[in-house]
């Protein structure tokens, strides 16, 4: 039976991007012997155009069915007012789903020049707590306006969600370098950020062969400019955020930042960058976040049906960029020369597909 993949094409450059991505994974997919059904599912403007809606009900009862999926990036900004309300689509599904790990990892790639050339590390985000805690959350965060002039803030930390975003760090940690930085600020919200730093050292004393340290959220911000020696960094939501687009930066551009949205039983897989609308319809995106992020699925899915050919797969993915890149062929924002389609045909020719 075949594997069964969402595919949501979005809007502005999404429609550019998603189906290069699959184009590759297919190949590398194909190789491996993994057989891959792609279910395509509209939201967002083509949503709005062919259901009245920019998250239609098909679609979520559709993702519901499935374990994984891409989701191409959204303009909701974009949209006419009526369908302006409240929170993104991306929000609402990763809400619905619970994908409480944002992975964003981090490398330089040959030929692309890098504050921080060395720098290999993944950040493991918090995505459902902090100060981006909605209200309806059981505990109750979110922004309040007592008076017209005041504002405030509830962050939420639990130890359940600390704990449990620890644990995924941690399994990250054994598969790469086994070093974990909890990032955190308990020398002033030690309530909050110290709850989640008390969580991630009670998670360190399972895994004993991962080596554990910490830091300020400031301080770590200077030191990943200065050095970038880190494996593993978790932290809560809103650090999280701040942090990851800056790594992304320093290794290049925030046009290479891949991601995965994840809980235990569904993944996402969605760049960190947005719709783009400037460059839209022009064949100049640059895809390599996105087909990273795919990798980044098959990975997951690898290790969550204990299946190899996940591995297999993302290995193939992110062996033929990495190679495309080196050899200087690349998007005009990194400075190549390649529209959008020219290069991912140059991404599966060196996948041999
Ligand atoms: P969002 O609110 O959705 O995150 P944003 O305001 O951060 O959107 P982006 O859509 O990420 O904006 O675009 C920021 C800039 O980066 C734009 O000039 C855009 O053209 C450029 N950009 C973003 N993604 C890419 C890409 N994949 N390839 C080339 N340029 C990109
Ligand atoms: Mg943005």
């Amino acid at each position: 039976m075949a594997t069964r993949i969402g595919v949501i094409d979005g809007d502005g450059i999404g429609p550019e991007i998603v189906p290069v991505a699959v184009a590759i994974a297919s190949s590398a997919a194909q190789q491996a012997g993994l057989d891959v059904e792609w279910v395509p599912l509209a939201i967002g403007r083509s949503a709005i155009e062919s259901a009245g809606d920019p998250l239609p009900a098909a679609t979520l009862e559709a993702l519901d069915d499935l374990d994984c999926w891409i989701l191409g990036p959204h303009d909701s900004a974009g949209y006419p007012a009526q369908f302006r309300t409240g929170l993104t689509p991306g929000a609402i599904i990763r809400k619905r789903y619970g994908l409480y790990a944002n992975l964003r990892p981090s490398r330089a790639y040959p030929g692309v020049p890098a504050v921080t050339p060395d720098a290999d590390l993944l950040i493991v985000r918090e995505n459902s707590e902090g100060l981006y805690a909605d209200r309806n959350m059981a505990v109750g965060g979110g922004e309040f306006m007592p008076t017209p002039d005041v504002a405030l803030a509830v962050g939420v930390i639990t130890r359940a969600a600390s704990e449990r975003i620890a644990r995924v760090a941690f399994e990250h940690a054994l598969r790469r370098r086994r070093r974990v930085t909890v990032v955190h600020k308990a020398n002033v919200l030690t309530l909050t950020t110290g709850l989640f730093r008390d969580a991630c050292l009670a998670v360190a004393r399972d895994y004993p062969d991962v080596a554990v340290d910490e830091q300020h959220v400031d301080a770590m911000a200077a030191l990943m400019v200065r050095h970038g020696d880190f494996d593993v960094v978790v932290t809560e939501n809103l650090f999280g955020d701040i942090l990851s687009d800056l790594a992304a930066e320093l290794a290049g551009s925030l046009g290479l930042a891949a991601s995965i949205n994840a809980s235990d039983t569904k993944a996402m897989a969605q760049a960190a960058h947005g719709a783009a609308p400037d460059i839209a319809g022009r064949d100049l995106a640059n895809p390599v976040a996105l087909i990273e992020s795919t990798a980044m699925l098959f990975d997951w899915w690898g290790q969550r049906t204990a299946d190899a050919r996940g591995a297999a797969i993302a290995g193939r993915i992110r062996a033929a960029l990495s190679d495309t890149l080196a050899a200087g062929e690349s998007t005009a924002d990194l400075g190549g020369s390649l529209g959008t389609t020219a290069f991912g045909r140059a991404v599966l020719a060196r996948l041999g597909g």
